[in-house]
């Protein structure tokens, strides 16, 4: 596996693959990574001749700080992990490559993609995913970019985002790798105390359960449960939605349920869980 830390570097080696035809597939991460990020790189393999990789902490998506600082860094497992899996090209830009002089690229506006659920509660952090997805693309101009259904409401703003501005790179969502226990894998898995891991299984268990029960009680009935479920536990939510899976337009009881998903956010002391599930 090549190691690119200059986008000088990473442009060289790419405008050869290029020349020879070869397909590009891209997986951007942050880092930390795990067989989640794992299935990106497989999917990318399966699809394209040269797979490359990013590892950059995106600071301008952090709308909370103590997150960035204490974001997990684990550089030697990374590379280990990216090259046992195949990757071609890791590239691990500075934040002053990613934003020279500051300049975080232009705004875009993704209407109410943006406004629901992660957007309103994390003011901000989808316009730093846009501004990183933006300038990677820029940079790399992949023909494809995995991405996964983890951050399902990413997903579809990235989609967006490709749509109008990258129309020659296809995004591909790829399915939610989970631990044994049902937890979705995640980065900030590893900040978890034994207790808050173990507990932390609360989020699959009830969006499965969400699933028996759309259907047999009314969209305002479940959300009681769900509430309830979380009081008696020692983990926070902060919400649980059930929204159209193409639109995230939030669902009410009078809305047509067919293609919608299920998804929620929850506190494990400090660390901020996401999980999602489709319902149809
Ligand atoms: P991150 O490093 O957390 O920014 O994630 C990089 C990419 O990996 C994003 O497209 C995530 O949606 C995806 N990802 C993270 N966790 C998982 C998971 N458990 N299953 C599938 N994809 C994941």
């Amino acid at each position: 596996m090549i190691i690119a830390p200059t986008v000088k570097q990473l442009s060289t080696v790419l405008e050869h693959a290029k020349q020879n035809s070869q397909v590009v597939g891209f997986v951007p991460t942050m880092g930390a990574l795990h067989q989640g990020h794992a299935s990106l790189i497989q999917q990318a393999k399966l699809q394209c001749d040269f797979v490359v990789c990013s590892i950059f902490v995106n600071p301008t998506q952090f709308n909370n700080q103590a997150d960035l600082v204490n974001y997990p860094k684990t550089e030697k497992q990374d590379q280990q992990l990216l090259s046992k899996t195949g990757c071609d090209l890791l590239f691990m830009p500075s934040t002053e490559a990613i934003y020279p002089n500051n300049y975080f690229g232009k705004t875009f506006n993704f209407g109410s993609l943006e406004t629901v659920m992660e957007g309103k509660h994390r003011p901000g952090h989808f316009a730093g995913v846009a501004a990183v997805v933006n300038r990677l693309f820029d940079i790399i101009t992949p023909d494809f970019a995995f991405f996964g259904e983890k951050d399902y409401q990413q997903l579809l703003i990235v989609k967006e985002l490709a749509k109008n501005n990258h129309p020659n790179t296809k995004i591909v969502p790829v399915p939610i790798v989970r631990e044994k226990d049902g937890l979705a894998m995640s980065s900030r898995n590893l900040r978890l105390s034994e207790p808050f891991r173990k507990e932390s299984t609360i989020l699959y268990h009830t969006l499965l359960q969400c699933k028996n029960w759309l259907g047999k009680h009314s969209i305002k009935t479940i959300k009681e449960k769900v509430v309830d479920i979380f009081e008696d536990s020692n983990l926070e939510l902060e919400y649980f939605e059930i929204a159209n899976a193409n639109t995230l337009n939030i669902l009410s009881d009078k809305d047509e349920k067919a293609n919608c998903r299920a998804f929620i956010a929850a506190y494990a002391g400090k660390i901020r869980l996401i999980d999602n599930i489709s319902l149809s």
